[in-house]
């Protein structure tokens, strides 16, 4: 018997999906323990924040939902863990803003997190060591959420310093797991109904096996072969270390999905510069032309940041035109917000609030136009969905997503998630396509 039998615990994740994959080995690690899933924070005794430093706004709404905590807490008499990057950045500091907390945690020190609640918290405790090198034995099960789909880790941490990351402090420097572990991990999904996974690291086209030194089209290229698994995707991928070869290997695999996210963050190179981002915006657009060259359908998503230090009009409209030339299916768009220990934290945040205020709206003013123009013309188009689940406000309707990874919405009888159907495209809008289902 461990102190966690029978422990109803609840988690809460912000930020990336690499938060989104540790949520679920923290689950999975608690249920080993004999802890159990609870459906709400109401009917838990532990919760676990799992956190996200990665903009400003990000942490603001940490702190808010602490707050609320507070209540459970007085309440419930649970126990608060915290973990992920904030825990990693702030450590005891954490303490000082949220005395409720009970344990807090980085990144690199999940495996202990459970052993240490099992074996019974006594005292408020911060682990925040760091692990240089990739530790299989470490990872934990994780307790999947959708089993049609899964996260894999191909890398963790990032050596780029872009000058206005934080991710480089929070989550160390970039470590390579094993091929044999990863094809071992996509090997069992696949036997056990996985239809998609997603090769996860904050910069996987610098991915080298540290046992055979093997690249990220080498790995690419085994994944292809696993039997069972229909589609593969992979984010993030760095502009500069995008290759030929990748390219060329995406190109050359059968269930590599036609999309890739290749975050772009400023049109204008001066800008690219000064954020150490190591591309030009003529660097970019050939990228995109060798992806479009040997893929033409491939669909493309970016990620793009206003009001670096120093933006100037004329470099934001290099933004806008780059959204206009390129094209791109989806963007997620930032206001530039300084972080803890970063290169851009010592410059002045000189662009005024209400300037990036002005600039972001007309960034996703101009996206939305392009996204709408671009779903419409799958109109008319019959096309392969993986079914996610069921819509929470009509059960009735359908949602799932496209190889371009392109949310589509459509009715069905029962159920279809983790199901490929084929979806005739009827409307669309900037945010989704609508059909219906032929088989
Ligand atoms: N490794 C990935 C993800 C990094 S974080 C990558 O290289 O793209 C996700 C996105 O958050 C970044 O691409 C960037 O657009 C945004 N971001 C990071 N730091 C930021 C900051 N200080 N202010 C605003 N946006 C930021
Ligand atoms: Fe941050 Fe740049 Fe690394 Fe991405 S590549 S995680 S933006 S430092």
């Amino acid at each position: 018997m461990t102190a966690l039998a029978g422990v109803p615990f609840f988690v809460r994740t912000f930020g990336c999906q690499m938060n989104e994959l540790d949520s679920e080995r923290i689950a999975g690690m608690l249920a080993e323990a004999g802890a159990r899933k609870a459906g709400t924070l109401e009917e838990s005794r532990l919760v676990i924040v799992n956190t996200c430093a990665v903009r400003q706004k990000s942490e603001e709404k940490l702190y808010s939902y602490l707050g609320r905590l507070r209540g459970w807490k007085r309440r419930r008499g649970g126990l608060i863990v915290v973990a992920g990057c904030v825990s990693q950045l702030e450590r005891e500091r954490i303490f000082e803003r949220c005395p409720d907390i009970d344990l807090v945690a980085g990144p690199d020190n999940y495996d202990r997190l459970a052993r240490l609640l099992a074996e019974g918290l006594t005292a408020r405790t911060v682990l925040a060591g760091r692990v240089r090198e990739w530790r299989e034995d470490t990872r934990g099960t994780a307790f999947r959420e959708s089993p049609a789909s899964a996260f894999v880790t191909i890398m963790e941490g990032c050596d780029n310093f872009c000058s206005y990351c934080v991710v480089p402090f929070a989550r160390g420097r970039a470590k390579y797991r094993p091929l044999g572990a990863i094809l071992e991990e996509a090997g069992r999904l696949g036997e056990a109904g996985t239809r998609e996974v997603q090769l996860l690291g904050q910069n996987v086209n610098t991915y080298r096996d540290p046992e055979t030194g093997a690249s990220f089209a080498a790995l690419l290229e085994r994944v292809d072969a696993i039997p069972g698994i229909e589609w593969i995707r992979f984010l993030t991928s760095h502009p500069r270390d995008l290759g030929p070869e990748t390219v060329a290997a995406m190109a050359a695999a059968r269930r590599v999905c036609r999309q890739i996210h290749l975050p772009l963050q400023a049109g204008a190179t001066a800008v690219l510069a000064r954020m150490n981002r190591g591309y030009t915006r003529q660097d970019y657009l050939d990228r995109v032309s060798q992806l479009r060259d040997r893929m033409p359908e491939i669909a493309l998503s970016t990620d793009i940041i206003v009001g670096y230090p120093g933006e100037t009009e004329a470099e934001f409209a290099e933004t806008l035109t780059a959204l206009e030339t390129i094209g791109f299916a989806s963007i997620f768009s930032f206001k530039y917000s300084p972080r803890p220990r970063t290169a851009a934290a010592r410059l002045a945040d000189d662009v005024p609030a209400e300037v990036k205020r002005r600039r972001l709206l007309e960034v996703q003013t101009l996206q939305e136009g392009i996204q709408t123009r671009y779903h419409r013309g799958f109109i008319g188009r019959t096309i392969r969905v993986l079914g996610a689940g069921p819509s929470r406000k009509d059960p009735r309707v359908h949602s799932g997503r496209s190889e371009g990874n392109l949310v589509v919405n459509f009715e069905a009888a029962g159920g279809v998630s983790g199901r490929f159907v084929r979806v005739e495209i009827t409307s669309a809008g900037p945010y989704s396509l609508r059909g219906i289902l032929t088989e």
